[in-house]
């Protein structure tokens, strides 16, 4: 018997697990996924060796048809597998800690309500979270579990970057700048420390490019400010997001468009982005391939609004000693890197054209005042590692 650490990614329509040897290695023995929840679901697991040991599909309407079912599902398939290891906690994805939660908590009756009373700030997000947390309750009663934020990472920021120019009162509500990606973030922050040393304590900007996309500065280990605010929806425009938005074009939408409240959801976090400027696909390997003129002004747009971020995180940092790309697109896209970097000369980048073609850790010139840097990001594992940690506190 093993003991293990179980991880639970539960999003809107897919739930990812991981399960890690609970030790100091944190070596992962088996991961995967069920997708397209409530459509034609698809489980799929895979051992350390990227071998599949269970695979189930279903179709048009048949299989699990909510959260609920899903992560029954996906935990009976996982104890078959998995009979061998003992789980000996269980740590969780959570999308929102709220104002107060600023580190990873033991979920306890009282936590599960918090968690629970945040949910109007997360609609699409924190109930399938606590879907997970129930579910993984049942299904191994007595056993820690752990909710780990993508909110906490960036609690320590000063007010400017946690507020609006709203009045006060709405700040006390809990209308502030949250900030996400926060799992990733401190993942990075704590592998800058291994690749980087003598940076990590300096200037740093991070680019989470994936499906979701934001950027985040941190300085000496720390987030300062990020790209997303109150919602997953601000800063760069994303796979089907809008990112920031002239908040006049909400109130136009809904007085002269005849947008409602769900129209309007709909079309910021599902019609727009890269999908909405291409017309095409939220997919960026599509995009590349496409190079169509909307494709290709899609892909412009992308990259236009990650080197004026990266400008005014640079600004809030008061320079830069770093700039790392992570996420599918940061770490895949050689094209989109060397967009980003291009004429950026006069903020000390140089990039190293062969370097970066060939996804090395380390993408700028020997020269270059600012070290660019490719550093794949792991969520799993760093919920992983706090659920441990926790565990042996
Ligand atoms: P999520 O936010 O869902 O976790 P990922 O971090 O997996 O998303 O990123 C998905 C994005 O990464 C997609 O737009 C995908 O096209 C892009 N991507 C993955 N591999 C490549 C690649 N080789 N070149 C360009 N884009 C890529």
């Amino acid at each position: 018997m093993t003991d293990t650490v179980l991880v639970v990614n539960a999003g809107s329509s897919s739930i990812k697990v991981e399960l890690f040897a609970a030790d100091a290695a944190l070596t992962s023995l088996l991961s995967g996924q069920i997708e397209a929840i409530g459509l034609a679901p698809r489980l799929a697991l895979r051992d350390a060796a990227g071998t599949t040991v269970a695979e189930e599909a279903w179709g048009q309407g048949e299989g699990p048809r909510d959260h609920r079912a899903a992560l029954a599902a996906i935990g009976t398939a996982l104890a078959r597998v998995a009979g061998q290891h003992r789980i000996v906690a269980i740590g969780h994805r959570v999308v929102h800690g709220g104002a107060t939660l600023a580190a990873p908590v033991v979920i306890d009756p009282a936590i599960r309500a918090e968690l629970a009373a945040l949910a109007p700030l997360a609609p699409l997000h924190q109930p399938h979270n606590l879907a997970g947390i129930d579910a993984m309750a049942e299904l191994h009663p007595g056993v820690m579990q752990v909710a780990c934020f993508d909110t906490a990472f960036h609690r320590g920021h000063p007010w400017v970057a946690d507020t609006f120019a709203l009045p006060r009162a709405l700040w006390r509500r809990g209308i502030r700048r949250y900030g996400f990606h926060g799992l990733s973030y401190a993942y990075i922050a704590m592998r800058l420390a291994e690749v980087a040393p003598e940076i990590a304590r300096g200037r740093v900007v991070v680019a989470h490019l994936g499906n979701g996309a934001s950027m985040c500065a941190i300085r000496d280990g720390r987030s300062i400010d990020s790209t997303m605010g109150f919602t997953a929806l601000d800063g760069l425009p994303m796979g089907t997001r809008s990112g920031q938005l002239d908040p006049g074009v909400v109130l136009h939408l809904l007085t002269a468009e005849g947008y409602d409240a769900p129209a309007l959801t709909r079309l910021l976090y599902h019609e727009s982005g890269l999908k909405g400027l291409s017309g095409l696909s939220s997919d960026m390997r599509a995009l590349e391939r496409a190079g169509t003129a909307e494709a290709q002004e899609a892909i412009a747009y992308f990259v236009y609004r990650i080197r004026k971020e990266l400008g005014a995180l640079t600004a809030a940092l008061g320079g830069l000693d770093a700039l790392a790309f992570t996420a599918g697109i940061g770490e895949n896209s050689a094209a989109i890197r060397a967009a980003v970097c291009e004429g950026m000369g006069w903020l000390g980048i140089a990039l190293d054209a062969a370097a970066n073609a060939r996804g090395e850790t380390v993408l700028s010139t020997p020269a270059s005042r600012v070290r660019v840097l490719r550093i794949p990001t792991d969520e799993e594992r760093m919920i992983a590692l706090e659920t441990l940690r926790l565990l042996r506190a």
